[in-house]
Parts: C-alpha cells; sequence; structure tokens
C-alpha cells in the first residue's frame, strides 16, 4: 500500500470484526493514519474479490474507520458501482483492479448508487483515471456533486446539529473537505426504470429506491439470454444505502436521512423485484447476530435481509408513534430519547449515558418528522 494512504490500519479489519457507515464517532478529532512501528507487518494490499460472476468487490476504507464497499463490472464496457472517497480510487481500487488484471483507465461507466460522500467522493478522481467515463445519479442527489458545502451543511452534520456539538461538527466538515472531490459532474441523470447496457449482453435497470437519500437508486444487474459465460440467473442486486438491516455498526439503527415512509416503501418495492444476489454499500448488520455482516448476500439470505430490513423500520415507526401517543409531543430529544428506551432491549442498541445513541439520532430525527411534521434540523 502506498504512503498516506487513508485508515491504512483499518485495513486489518477487513478479515475480522468490520464495520462502516457513513457517521463518525462523535466529536471526534480527524486523526492522521496511525504510523506503523518498525518490524510490524504491512497491511494487505487491497484486492477485488470476485464475489459473483462478472462482479468484484473492493473494500475502500473512508473518514473514522468506515469501509465502504465499491464494485466493478467485467464487461466490455466495465463499470464501477460507486468511487468511494476522494483518495480510494488511487490509492485502493485502481491498486485492487490491477492485482486481478483490470485497469481503472478502461472504466467507462460510474453508477453511483447515490450522492453521499462515501459513494462519490471518488468520482472526479475515476473521472481523471480514466478519460471519457460517463457518470450517472439520480437527479435528486445531483446537488451533493457539486459543491462540498451541501455535505457539510446537509445530511452527515444532522447529529451534530441536534445535540449542539460544535466541536464534533468542525471535525466532520475537517473530513468532509479532504474526502469529496467536487464539482464533479452528472452525465447522465439516472430515471427509475432506465436500462443501460455494457455489452456483452450485461444490462443495468435502474430502480429508485430512496428514504436513505432522496436520490437512491439500486441497480439490477442481468445477462440476456443466449450470453456467453458467467450469466447471474435472477439478477444482482446493487443497493448502495438503500437497504440497511439494522445499520453498518452494530448496537444502533439503520441510518435514513431523507424519508422514513419513503425508506419503507422502498423496502416493498424490492420484496417484488426478482433478484438472486444484494450487494450492499457497507457490511450492514441484520436483526440477530446469526445475520451475519456479509456485503453480499445471496439466496435466502438476501431475502431474509431483506424482510428483516423491514421489521426493523417498522419497529422503530411503531416505538415512536407509541411514544408520541403516550406522552404526547415533548421535542424531538425526550422523544428520541423514550424511543430508544423502548427498542434498546428488542434491537439491542447501544446507548450513552444520556440514554441517547448519537449514530441513530438522524433517523430518529426522520422518523420525527413523518409523525409530527416537524422541520428538517437546522
Ligand atoms: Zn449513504
Amino acid at each position: 500500500m502506498p504512503p498516506g494512504c487513508i485508515n491504512s490500519g483499518d485495513y486489518t479489519r477487513l478479515d475480522g470484526v468490520e464495520w462502516g457507515g457513513i457517521l463518525p464517532a462523535m466529536t471526534s478529532r480527524p486523526s492522521p493514519p496511525p504510523a506503523r512501528h518498525p518490524g510490524t507487518p504491512a497491511p494487505p494490499p487491497p484486492t477485488a474479490e470476485e464475489v459473483l460472476p462478472r462482479v468484484y468487490r473492493v473494500a475502500c476504507p473512508f473518514g473514522d474507520g468506515g469501509i465502504v464497499h465499491v464494485y466493478y463490472l467485467d464487461a466490455p464496457e466495465p463499470a464501477l458501482i460507486d468511487t468511494g472517497v476522494a483518495q480510494s480510487p488511487g490509492e485502493v481500487i485502481g491498486p485492487a483492479l490491477a492485482g486481478a488484471g483490470f485497469a481503472l483507465g478502461d472504466v467507462r461507466h460510474i453508477l453511483n448508487t447515490h450522492g453521499h460522500w462515501d459513494h462519490m467522493g471518488g468520482n472526479e478522481a475515476v473521472r481523471a483515471l480514466a478519460r471519457g467515463t460517463r457518470t450517472y445519479v439520480n437527479a435528486e442527489d445531483a446537488y451533493l456533486l457539486h459543491d462540498v458545502e451541501r455535505h457539510v451543511h446537509g445530511y452527515v452534520t444532522y447529529p451534530q446539529r441536534l445535540l449542539g456539538d460544535a466541536a464534533g461538527l468542525e471535525a466532520m466538515a475537517v473530513t468532509l473537505r479532504r474526502s469529496i472531490g467536487t464539482p464533479t459532474p452528472m452525465d447522465v441523470p439516472v430515471e427509475d426504470g432506465a436500462t443501460y447496457r455494457l455489452g456483452g449482453g450485461v444490462r443495468l435497470r435502474a430502480i429508485h429506491t430512496p428514504g436513505h437519500s432522496r436520490g437512491s437508486t439500486s441497480y439490477l444487474m442481468e445477462v440476456e439470454v443466449g450470453a456467453p459465460t458467467g450469466a447471474n440467473a435472477g439478477g444482482v442486486l446493487f443497493t448502495g444505502d438503500g437497504v440497511q438491516g439494522l445499520g453498518s455498526r452494530p448496537g444502533q439503527l439503520p441510518l435514513v436521512f431523507d424519508d422514513s415512509q419513503a425508506y419503507r416503501a422502498t423496502l416493498v418495492k424490492l420484496s417484488e423485484v426478482a433478484f438472486q444476489a444484494l450487494c450492499l454499500g457497507h457490511s450492514f448488520c441484520g436483526l440477530s447476530p446469526a445475520s451475519g455482516r456479509d456485503p453480499v448476500r445471496r439466496g435466502g439470505a438476501a431475502r431474509t435481509f431483506l424482510q428483516e430490513s423491514g421489521e426493523g423500520a417498522k419497529a422503530v415507526e411503531e416505538a415512536m408513534r407509541s411514544v408520541l401517543n403516550t406522552e404526547g409531543n415533548t421535542g424531538f430529544l425526550p422523544t428520541a430519547r423514550a424511543t430508544l428506551g423502548r427498542l434498546a432491549e428488542p434491537l439491542a442498541l447501544e446507548l450513552d449515558d444520556g440514554g441517547l445513541s448519537a449514530r441513530s439520532l438522524a433517523t430518529l430525527h426522520a422518523f420525527y418528522r413523518e409523525l409530527t411534521g416537524a422541520p428538517l434540523p437546522v
């Protein structure tokens, strides 16, 4: 791995307990990569793992210990599903693909599942290496490709603003400004139902799956009948952060920044889509430890994960509705605290000494807006 690679120390986690997600620890200062002691073995080089025919997964570190999964689609016109952060293409994705016999410079299509920093922060770096590549994103999230400040003053910092955590807000701003390459253009506004062909009978169908973000989109990869070997019968669905189980780190809620009602509708919508595997943006948890943390879930495990995601979202909605019915609307933080109190045991949530979970606040606020009509955090 080249010197200065972001979060190089986290590579040791890839084979063990892996964590991810887009929010760093609250009030943490951005920290430089830890220095390696002389004699300590170097972390393994980044790899592109063939997880399904024509599908290669690359785990990209970002921020304060997060891991985002980027997927390379091996087709006559190669494509990337998401790009990590600004450092990911040069330091992780490019070397990983080279090790698998591919060249990042050959990528023709960047398909963003959504506009969040850990999924599009590397777009501009890929464009610099792969001249002529085109970027696809739902137009509802396009504003996030234009200006890093839309992230700093947007979804990422809801928790810090809800808690009045100025130090945490500033730390997050520093991390975001060094992790996102903006401005970066959107070449193709992705619409629900649009189909894109990568050659060789490989096609991608866009499915609008909002909730986590307004423009969140899943891509269903199918190989046409009669195409050469390596077909993925039944389709492979790349969902980014659109389907979350119980979130990317144990003991928290799924991250629903935009619209909790749309998120639940997305889970119902996807339950009617035929697919044989789910490729997720992070190593999301299910409802029980038995669900595991695999970012690529196949067959019955994929269906179970989708179902558990629905049950988790329903549990939050029912708990908050119950709190509001019995206690009235006492304001956001008291409502959040009471809701977490009801969910802590059944969902095995980890709460702080104040009975809150900072990493779950954005989600709780989305449900609070849905149930009370409250405005966005300021
Ligand atoms: Zn996201």
